[in-house]
């Protein structure tokens, strides 16, 4: 294959794989709660947390952030292998989303925390830069869900990629935009966000709390 055609296979393939990641980002975020179904607890209510609480997720290891994706990845691999289809395409699209959460969790993290070569694969923009990263955390925290790289969201939030996503959907279904309470003006959260909060917010008064004295009050 021509060297050409290597890279640009590669790129499409770095661009799908960081889409991907966006669309189980943005279904996380948009819709269901923690008590939907499977994906309530294992996705969506950790999103929730992660809105709330952007940094603790950085405590998290490799496999704390990785497994379910990997498991994930393993499955696909191994139906292509048994189906025929293993292609180096296909390996760098689940290597990619495999690692996306520690790409985003890296986005959340200093320099020194990430150390120089991370650090040097942002500032080439190899890897999702913390800058990009921020835009999704800007409230009203719906655009900007991809995140493992800068090529994407740049493009999707030109044409407003979601927000008509979003209102096909309503349109369609009914289904709006989840409330996300850790938006100024649109909390307080649910109590059990409580069980989360970093030590170092101790001194305020934290959500659960809140939503308490006003049940009592
Ligand atoms: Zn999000
Ligand atoms: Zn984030």
């Amino acid at each position: 294959m021509p060297f050409l055609q290597i890279i640009l296979q590669a790129l499409g393939v770095i661009m799908l794989a960081d889409f991907v990641a966006g669309l189980a980002h943005w279904l996380e975020d948009a819709y269901g709660n923690e008590k939907t179904p499977f994906f309530g607890p294992l996705m969506i209510k950790p999103n929730i947390v992660h809105h709330h609480y952007p940094r603790l997720f950085t405590k998290n290891n490799w496999w704390q952030s990785s497994w379910d994706l990997l498991l994930l990845g393993v499955v696909i691999l191994s139906g292509a292998a048994w189906l025929g289809y293993l292609s180096w395409q296909l390996g760098l699209f689940v290597l990619i989303n495999i690692n996306a959460n520690q790409i985003h969790k890296w986005s959340h993290m200093t320099r020194a925390e990430v150390g120089p070569i991370v650090a040097f694969f942002q500032d080439i923009h190899v890897l999702q830069t913390p800058r990009q990263h921020a835009l999704h955390h800007t409230d009203p925290k719906n655009t900007n869900y991809c995140p493992t790289s800068n090529l994407v969201n740049p493009i999707l939030e030109l044409v407003n990629f979601w927000g008509h996503l979003e209102t096909g959907i309503q349109f369609l279904t009914g289904a709006t935009h989840r409330l996300d309470t850790s938006n100024r003006g649109q909390g307080p959260g649910p109590e059990w966000l409580a069980d989360f909060r970093p030590a170092h917010a101790a001194g305020r008064p934290h959500a659960g709390l809140v939503a308490k004295q006003t049940d009592e009050g």
